[in-house]
């Protein structure tokens, strides 16, 4: 019961564009008040004393609401999964990541997209406090800001939401 009560809901705007996820127990919460409507009911029932209310696993907002343009936030976990938990330097994946500046923070290297990059501990101890070039280290593609596409913000869960592809797809 408690896990389905924490489930991730996909919630959608009015006009279908994907905005956020919640839990289950919020969005029965705003179907209940009749905020949302459930557009997939992937979970079965949410079982009380008096009644069986359906778990919802995608529901969609009844008023449309606005907000800026989504943004990929810069974070550890965003650029591994950015550079898909590889080391940007040796190709080799693993458990073990840590995040590299290309141009050393010593160096004045900025904390941005560009000069963040996944990389194994044993390539980060080689290039030390080095510049990619001055340890003539190459990457294996150039870092960039991830494009803030449905598919790529609500990528994490769709191993265990496949239900939630078609609502995503073309956002
Ligand atoms: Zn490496």
């Amino acid at each position: 019961m408690k896990n389905l009560l924490t489930a991730p809901v996909l919630v959608l705007n009015a006009n279908y564009e994907p905005l956020n996820v919640c839990t289950t127990k919020r969005a029965v919460g705003l179907m209940f008040t009749e905020k949302a409507t459930m557009l997939e009911n992937g979970r079965g029932f949410i079982r009380s004393v008096s009644m069986n209310f359906p778990a919802p696993s995608v529901i969609r907002l009844g008023r449309m609401i606005k907000r800026p343009r989504p943004s990929v936030k810069l974070t550890k976990s965003e650029v591994f999964r950015r550079d898909h938990y590889t080391c940007q330097y040796c190709g080799q994946r693993g458990e073990e990541l840590t995040i590299d500046h290309i141009v050393p923070r010593s160096k004045d290297g900025p904390h941005t997209w560009n000069n963040l990059i996944t990389a194994c501990p044993k390539c980060n101890i080689k290039k030390g406090g080095r510049t990619a070039k001055e340890a003539n280290m190459h990457l294996l593609s150039v870092p960039k800001t991830p494009s803030a596409s449905a598919r790529y913000m609500f990528g994490k869960y769709l191993n265990s939401n496949e239900t939630w592809l078609p609502y995503i797809e073309g956002w």
